[in-house]
């Protein structure tokens, strides 16, 4: 197995009012030349989880951090108007903290981070400013939501 520091959260980038299925987000990778999907895991509204590649291998989904990563897809993340927005359904929240669980459990020091946390720190000052975000992905706060799932100590003193 790779060694896992950190575990990405993503959106698919498409409207809460259109479908988009681990099979089409599948074939638009595959489009790109990509051997499989870029995700390791992809969640659709309905909360289901569709296993992408295999964990062993490392994704495409995350320029410069896809080899120690693993990455994790839901179906969302623009509202009906096609603005970045949470749009995960309860579902999806349910199936998702499941999801990280179990994650958490098998690599329990991996951070869990959006994709949108992982731009470049252009002032240096240590954090990722919303200024800074390249893309809104996954349109919320990944570890303020699944704080309780991070390694020890990461947060201490915050
Ligand atoms: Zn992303």
């Amino acid at each position: 197995m790779r060694t896992i520091t950190l575990i990405i959260l993503h959106c698919s980038a498409t409207r809460s009012t259109q479908s988009y299925t681990f099979r089409q987000c599948r074939q638009d990778h595959l489009k790109r030349g990509w051997k499989d999907i870029g995700y390791h895991y992809y969640i659709t509204r309905d909360g289901q989880v569709h296993t992408g590649r295999p964990l062993s291998q490392p994704g495409a989904h995350c320029k410069g951090h896809n080899h120690h990563s693993i990455g994790v897809c839901y179906e969302g993340g623009l509202d009906a108007e096609g603005q970045a927005c949470d749009t995960r359904t309860r579902a999806q929240h349910q199936s998702m903290y499941a999801l990280l669980c179990r994650l958490h459990d098998r690599f329990p020091s991996a951070i869990i981070l959006g994709h949108r946390d992982l731009s470049p720190d252009l002032d240096g000052n240590g954090r990722i400013d919303p200024a800074e975000w390249l893309k809104q992905c996954p349109c919320f706060d990944a570890m303020v939501d699944y704080f309780d799932l991070e390694p020890e100590g990461l947060l201490e003193g915050k």
